[in-house]
């Protein structure tokens, strides 16, 4: 990557709230994007405490600071902080995305159902419109990847989750497409989504075992960290098309991008900066 010149006293700052942030890869992504579209914009990580949401978003408003990423744990609390909220925002109740709009008032966005959408089609070229769906998980992910899902056309959405209140909760985003179910739906389904976070990191665990999955499955895990799951090389074993989490990651921060700026995000070198960091 060209290196970039230092900030001015007239670049745009953006960043990502969150705690941790730490490990985050948005400011690679983001800065790339800047970079290769000549933008004298910058991205950083800012650590906000649990509970110190909302004060960070009357801060962006304050600071001038023109577009904000929000990960856990303040997707709900700049939901409700935000002065404007997109359809998914009013919908999911989450936010992972502010905008500080030229009027003064800020805008929240969800940008991670788009994200899972986009990002089958530039993996694997693949889409939801009417094939079935199994979702294993009921958090914040799993109900963006519902409403997405959905909206797209699935022809059903099957949710397992381990607390039942909230897997029916989940359900009910689906409308009349929705079903609870467990995991002896996965025979039957075309397409499962791990949106828990089991197999992260160490965790040597799996969302079930992927002997139950075959050649005609699409299994995507929404973790990138390990790049493979040990549950989604068992997936790859078992003959199954398998999508890993990082072109959800790529193409939800793409429409944060073009939200902020908009531009088309320059996918390729925001992949490409990762990938040199990663490999
Ligand atoms: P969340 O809101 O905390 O939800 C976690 C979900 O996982 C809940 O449904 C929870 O079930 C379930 N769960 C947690 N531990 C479990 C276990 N040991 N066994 C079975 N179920 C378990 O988290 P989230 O924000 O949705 O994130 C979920 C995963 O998606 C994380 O790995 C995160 O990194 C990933 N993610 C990826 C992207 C991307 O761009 N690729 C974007 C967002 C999130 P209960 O309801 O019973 O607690």
């Amino acid at each position: 990557m060209t290196p970039r010149p230092a900030p001015t006293g007239v670049t745009v700052v953006t960043g990502v709230i969150g705690d941790p942030v730490y490990h985050s890869l948005s400011p690679i992504l983001h800065n790339a994007a800047f970079a290769a579209s000549d933008l004298d914009w910058t991205y950083v990580a800012l650590p906000v405490a649990v509970g110190s949401g909302a004060e960070a978003v009357e801060a962006m408003r304050t600071l001038g600071i023109r577009g904000l990423s929000v990960t856990m744990p303040h997707k709900y609390a700049a939901a409700e902080a935000a002065d404007r909220r997109s359809t998914d925002v009013e919908v999911l109740g989450a936010a992972n995305c502010l905008v500080l709009d030229h009027d003064g008032l800020i805008t929240a966005h969800n940008t991670d159902g788009a994200g899972f959408l986009d990002g089958l089609v530039a993996a694997a070229g693949q889409s939801v419109a009417g094939r079935s769906v199994l979702v294993f998980g009921a958090g914040g992910a799993a109900r963006a990847v519902i409403v997405a899902c959905a909206r797209a056309g699935a022809s059903e959405i099957v949710v397992v989750n381990r607390s039942e209140e909230r897997g029916r909760a989940a359900v009910l985003l689906a409308g009349e497409l929705g079903r609870l179910g467990s995991i002896a739906a996965v025979p039957d389904v075309e397409i499962v989504v791990n949106a828990t976070p089991v197999g992260m990191g160490t965790d040597p665990s799996v969302p079930f075992d992927p002997v139950l999955l075959n050649p005609s499955h699409l299994v995507i895990d929404l973790i990138y960290d390990p790049w493979e799951s040990g549950w989604l090389m068992g997936a790859r074993e078992q003959g199954a098309t398998v999508i890993n989490g990082f072109p959800m990651l790529l193409h939800q921060a793409g429409a944060q991008f073009s939200l902020w700026t908009g531009r088309d995000a320059p996918t390729d070198e925001m992949e490409r900066a990762v990938r040199q960091r990663i490999d």
